[in-house]
């Protein structure tokens, strides 16, 4: 896929007052100024962060440029290293008065050997512009409640954010929800529905014996884990859409003249929901329980990480899309969020896995995906051209449209009547709806 680098108009400071007059959404041109205001040192924090890849939980050089920026801006309390991970922070600007509570995550981590292929750094941008550009204009019209900016690591693998879930980061701060967003090549969306997945550890252990001489001594590790990887290939059959099932085989014996003693491998299942990756699990487990019967061998098997899908609200998406929207220029229509909920869900889901779809489960939850322009192989995400293509000065700005569209978001939250309860009442709705059989 091909996108017009010029198909996407940077509303600058200068332009805002012509363009952004009366159908503009309220804040905009607010949000605009403080976010263009500080453009150039955002501009120098998405690149140290993306010039110093760093793999989940070392986020060292990420979290010292996010902190250090932070607490160089008026009002805000920083918490370096926060809940116990060396990589977490917490910037809190708070208006003193009571009202809500918005929340950001702000992610830092990188991928083994291809840098920043998942844009991270861009999710870095957004959000911390978006929290800025929110406490900026909330001090600006005197609004009441606070803004929440948390520094999440190892969303690849090393879920951060249940970490911070578990350890009451959320609940100490009492947000009422929170929002981040994620680079993509493909449309622009408000409404992300992620995958549920867990990882599994299976380990068979049986008894060595002479292969030739006194097989019948022998209990065959190996064996039980191609029967149970058997099982599973045929299970894919009666699967839904959506559930996925994959595995590898790490260690399968160790010559072929000797029975085999020990076998193991990783599996990763995944489903639409968290209820239906329960039910699935259940079913994965009889298969390398039917490996262990069939020969003897024992099997032990370990769950490993675990995401949760990410629950879209669409009260919070119809904001975002309205601000968005505003922001992209209408002879670049193809740019523009669809107004249409279901198509907006349809363009918004994705077979991959985040922690934030945890944190969808304890609060509503916003994380729209944008598009950057892909790098020269036009690859997506996980991909040494992504990496390249999250670099670029183009990216940066798409990811700064996001953080004013996040922050507009966030001000509607703040300021029209009935929303924040709407965006609860959907939560509550969805998460219910979900957990029903
Ligand atoms: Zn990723
Ligand atoms: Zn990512």
């Amino acid at each position: 896929m091909r996108v017009d680098p010029d198909d996407f108009v940077v509303v600058s400071h200068q332009d805002v007052t012509p363009s952004l007059s009366h159908s503009s959404p309220r804040y905009l041109a607010e949000i605009n100024d403080a976010i263009e205001r500080i453009s150039d040192k955002l501009w120098a924090v998405n690149r140290k962060i993306h010039d110093n890849p760093e793999l989940g939980y070392e986020e060292f050089i990420a979290h010292e440029t996010l902190t250090t920026f932070m607490k160089s801006i008026d009002g805000w309390k920083v918490t370096p290293s926060a809940y116990g991970l060396k990589t977490a922070w917490v910037a809190v600007w708070d208006s003193g008065k009571k009202g809500p509570a918005i929340s950001f995550n702000c992610e830092m981590d990188a991928l083994e050997g291809i840098g920043h292929a998942c844009g991270h750094n861009l999710i870095a941008t957004a959000s911390v512009s978006g929290a800025l550009a929110t406490a900026e204009v909330m001090k600006g019209n005197r609004l009441a409640g606070k803004v929440v900016l948390f520094g999440t690591p190892a969303e690849e693998g090393g879920g951060g954010k249940i970490k911070l879930l578990q350890a009451g980061a959320y609940k100490d701060h009492k947000v009422d929800l929170n929002l981040i967003s994620h680079p993509g090549i493909t449309r622009n969306h408000a409404l992300t529905r992620t995958s549920a997945y867990m990882e599994l550890r299976v380990e068979y252990f049986g008894r060595e014996a002479h292969a030739a001489a006194s097989p019948w001594l022998g209990i065959n590790a190996l064996d039980a884990l191609i029967t149970a990887y058997n099982g599973l290939s045929v299970l894919r059959q009666q699967t839904m859409p959506g559930d996925v099932i994959q595995g590898n085989i790490t260690d399968g014996g160790s010559r072929p003249n000797i029975i085999h003693a020990y076998a193991a491998g990783n599996f990763v299942v995944r489903a639409n929901t968290q209820a239906r990756l329960d039910e699935l699990v259940v079913k994965v487990r009889r298969c390398f329980e039917a490996g262990a019967t069939a020969t003897g061998a024992t099997l032990k098997l370990a769950p490993g990480m675990a995401y949760a899908d990410h629950v879209p609200n669409r009260p919070l998406g119809a904001s975002y899309m309205r601000y968005f929207n505003a922001l992209v220029s209408p002879s670049s229509p193809s740019q523009m969020i669809p107004a249409d909920q279901d198509l907006d869900e349809m363009l918004g889901r994705s077979g991959a896995s985040t922690d934030q779809g945890d944190v969808s489960y304890a609060m509503p939850s916003l994380s729209p995906g944008f598009a950057i322009v892909p790098g020269p192989q036009g690859n997506g995400p996980h991909s040494p051209d992504f990496t390249y293509a999250s670099g670029t000065r183009d990216a940066f700005e798409r990811a700064l449209r996001v953080g004013k569209a996040l922050a507009g978001t966030a001000m509607d939250v703040l300021t029209v009547d009935g929303l924040l309860e709407d965006v609860k009442r959907a939560w509550e709705d969805s998460i219910i709806g979900l957990s029903t059989p």
